[in-house]
């Protein structure tokens, strides 16, 4: 009798635990579920995507330093690179995380230019890339660069963001800004682009926002290409700040015509035309014959087709 009680009151506990288990289960299913649905999916065939530029406020602002503005796509002439050159990147500090941002943006660039960029562990190096948060964003233009002592920057990236780095590379390359392009610059509305831009983050001088924004590259200094509003050489221009209150959305990647741009700037060598021989119809089809029908006879076919191109 006592056995049957101890064996009634197992089997309850293990019932009981197993309803616990199962309710347990019901109440997580919605989490679970949560979770699994919050895994954005990856899109298939993006070719570069910006990891961390979400934390960069709108009103913060490149400026290139001592850029002479010399416009869709604009480049200074005198200042791009030798074409197929390569060209060394240092970098002064920085956490693994920023050189990585720094190095994607290199590989991306690289895929469209005719330059090989290295990283040497030592210099002397062409580019030298400073991570200074109190010192903005910036970036001297092409081969400006060699002016500058080793020991100083020629780039400093002052927030977080692959769209930064793939900008100020942009003025490395030999690029100026987009919204200086002289054919076709926004129509600004100064007074409100100055009281912007002179209070923080910026907290630039009128003469750096004349340079950097509402003056023109002059047109006889500057390769250029009709206006591109998503250059990603083009900042976020908010409406506020142009004459007839159309804003402009900026770029956060290369667009098609910066790609297009820089490659003609750096163009790569053309491929090797493929190798062709003429030979009569009649050799061609009795060699095709020959390969075709009898695998044998392949050697000899090859042997007869060297004969006949002189090969
Ligand atoms: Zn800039």
């Amino acid at each position: 009798m006592k056995n049957k009680i101890f064996i009634v009151f197992v089997a309850l506990v293990v019932l009981l635990v197993l309803l616990l288990a199962v309710f347990s289960c019901m109440n997580r299913g919605p989490e679970m579920q949560q979770r699994m649905t919050s895994i954005d999916p990856q899109p298939a065939a993006a070719p570069f995507t910006p990891a961390v530029s979400d934390t960069v406020p709108d009103l913060h602002f490149c400026k290139t330093i001592n850029g002479r503005e010399t416009g869709r796509a604009v480049g200074a002439k005198g200042k791009f690179w030798t074409n197929g050159q390569t060209l060394k990147i240092g970098f002064i500090g920085g956490s693994a995380a920023q050189r990585k941002y720094v190095t994607d943006a290199f590989a991306e660039w690289a895929k469209y230019v005719n330059l090989n960029f290295t990283f040497p562990a030592s210099g002397p190096y062409d580019c030298r890339v400073a991570f200074d948060p109190s010192s903005g964003s910036w970036s001297y233009v092409g081969t400006d660069c060699r002016t500058i002592a080793q020991k100083s920057p020629t780039m400093n990236i002052g927030w977080a963001g692959n769209d930064v780095a793939l900008h100020e590379i942009g003025h490395f390359l030999g690029l100026l800004h987009e919204h200086q392009n002289p054919t076709s610059a926004p129509c600004w509305n100064r007074e409100a682009v100055i009281r912007d831009l002179s209070g923080p983050p910026n907290n630039w001088s009128v003469a750096m926002i004349e340079s950097n924004v509402l003056n023109p590259a002059l047109a006889g200094n500057v390769i250029t290409t009709p206006l591109d509003p998503i250059s990603i050489m083009m900042y976020s221009i908010p409406g506020a700040w142009t004459c007839d209150g159309k804003g402009f959305p900026g770029g956060k990647l290369l667009s098609g015509v910066d790609k297009t741009f820089i490659a003609a700037r750096y163009p790569k060598p053309a491929p090797p035309p493929a190798e062709t021989v003429t030979i009569s119809k009649a050799d061609a089809a009795a060699l095709l014959s020959v390969l075709q029908n009898n695998a044998a006879a392949a050697d000899t076919a090859v042997v007869r087709f060297k004969k006949l191109t002189g090969q």
